[in-house]
């Protein structure tokens, strides 16, 4: 009889290297027996980033067959599925990457108490964080509020190094049987969508990492300024990878901190923007509510429009006659992401100009992006709202029209992503049309509409409704 096999879970760590859980079993010189559960926290999964989750889980797998092993698929509740495993190969360990935000947390307790009281080892490792989101406390023991001053507290702290990736990864005598993931049909709700949507993913590790290094090589000179510019590819657009774990925050950290000592413009802000990441963890770690309530409780009594109204729907199909506005969510809805600059138009046209309640539009996100991500997105919902952390208060209301003659002066975004009205529109343009499902009755040669809710009039009613607000 050979060594009792350990199990690997993997979840948003579809990497081999800077993947210390991962690093640690190799080490251990123990058969590793590496499986990926369909949970009931992944089966709750958006549309975009249940197929993406699924893509990015099936090119790991060859990944690790380039090392000797195997990723087992299951599908099941997380724990009764590692129980029928632990039974069918004898494995006395389970160890997985550390998760943070609520829904993973929930089920890790508790699988990890199950487990532990079946006497296996059980326990998590931490790989997706820079920092440990309880590691940074203000002077008074508390938690960070606002992010300037966590940013100071974390920049001068020492990352560790990434860890390379393993050349073997020891097998067992024999696999337990896997389930075939393309028969899950991950991208069902995403209908005609996939097609589209596919042709603009970076999928797995090593696409991750050359992003990475192209971003360095050639980008983060201009990052400062180019990285509010919509029409330009002036940011790494690495989230989707960091999302699903296909590239480490270390390695990141690693590359922006060279290039930033090497006296790189932009490598700073790269590296602030990191942290935002950080932040948003840390926030998701200590309220937790943020990914369900205001997070800010005083807005509680604030009359947000939960409905889904004919604003609402406009809204999601990109028709609200806001060009920049619209751009944005066509944008989502070809390409899976959205620019930073428009997620928070959108967002405050939304949550501001259409007074709808942040909650449909974090949803409608959850259900799009293909870097969906629990506490960014939070973060960013209620920042914008302005029931979350934003160190500036409610009055910030984005002009969508002078937005849009700072950052899409010559019109490149816009023309790209709406097609109405122009006579010969661009592939991307069109391509929205073939997206979107064919219930939506959308053409490209319907009128461009006029403004649903006007900039002016808009911000107007926000701003009034804010100024009146009894809380
Ligand atoms: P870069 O500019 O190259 O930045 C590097 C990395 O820093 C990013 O990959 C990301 O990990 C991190 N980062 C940058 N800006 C932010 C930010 N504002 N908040 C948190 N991390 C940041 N980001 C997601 O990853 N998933 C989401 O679901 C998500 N939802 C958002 C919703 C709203 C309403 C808003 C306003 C922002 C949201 N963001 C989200 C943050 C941000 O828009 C994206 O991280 C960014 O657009 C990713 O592009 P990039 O990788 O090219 O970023």
């Amino acid at each position: 009889m050979g060594e009792a096999p350990i199990l690997y879970w993997v979840r948003k760590d579809l990497r081999l290297a800077d993947n210390p859980a991962l690093a640690e079993l190799a080490r251990s010189g123990r058969p590793v027996i590496p499986v990926f559960i369909l949970d009931e926290v992944f089966d709750a999964y958006g549309a975009a980033p249940r197929w993406r989750f699924g893509l990015g889980a099936q090119h790991f797998a060859s990944a690790l067959e380039k090392i000797g092993s195997r990723l087992t698929f299951r599908r099941g509740q997380a724990l009764a599925t590692l129980r029928a495993l632990i039974a069918e190969t004898g494995a006395d360990v389970v160890h997985w990457g550390r998760a943070y935000d609520p829904d993973q947390v929930a089920r890790d307790k508790a699988v990890k108490a199950a487990l532990t009281e079946d006497g296996i080892d059980a326990g998590s490792v931490a790989g997706h964080l820079l920092f440990e989101p309880w590691s940074a406390e203000t002077g008074t023991g508390g938690f960070y509020r606002v992010y300037t001053p966590f940013w100071k507290s974390v920049r001068g702290r020492d990352v560790a190094a990434p860890e390379s990736a393993p050349s073997r990864l020891a097998a067992p005598e024999t696999w337990p049987h896997s389930e075939d993931p393309a028969e899950w049909c991950l991208g069902r709700s995403m209908a005609r969508g996939a097609e589209i949507v596919a042709p603009y993913l970076t999928l797995g590790e090593a696409a991750a990492k050359d992003r990475l290094d192209r971003f360095i090589a050639e980008k983060v000179d201009a990052y400062d300024t180019a990285r509010d510019l919509v029409a330009e590819d002036g940011t790494s657009g690495l989230s989707e990878n960091l999302a699903w774990g296909e590239i480490g925050p270390r390695t990141a950290w690693a590359a922006g901190f060279q290039a930033f000592e090497a006296g790189r413009a932009g490598a700073e802000t790269f590296l602030k923007e990191l942290v935002w990441r950080e932040f948003a963890y840390h926030l998701v770690w200590h309220t937790p509510h943020i990914t369900e309530r205001n997070w800010r409780e005083d807005w509680d009594r604030f009359p947000w429009n939960g409905a889904e109204t004919a604003e609402v729907t406009a809204w999601k199909r990109g028709r609200t006659g806001m060009e920049f506005v619209d751009a944005g969510m066509r944008e989502m809805y070809v390409t899976g992401r959205m620019h930073n600059r428009s997620r928070m138009i959108v967002a405050s046209y939304l949550t501001k100009h259409l007074m709808s309640h942040w909650k449909i539009g974090l949803g409608w996100f959850a259900e799009c992006l293909v870097d969906w991500d629990p506490a960014s997105n939070a973060m960013g919902w209620q920042w914008s709202a302005g029931s979350g952390p934003d160190a500036t208060p409610y009055f910030r209301v984005f002009n969508p029209e002078t937005q849009v003659e700072k950052f899409d002066r010559n019109g490149t975004y816009r023309r790209r992503w709406i097609a109405e009205g122009q006579a010969d529109p661009p592939p991307t343009a069109l391509a929205y049309f073939d997206a979107v499902p064919r219930g939506w009755t959308m053409s490209a040669k319907d009128p461009y509409p006029a403004p649903i809710v006007g900039a002016k009039p808009g911000r107007e009613r926000a701003l009034e409704a804010y100024g009146n607000r009894d809380f």
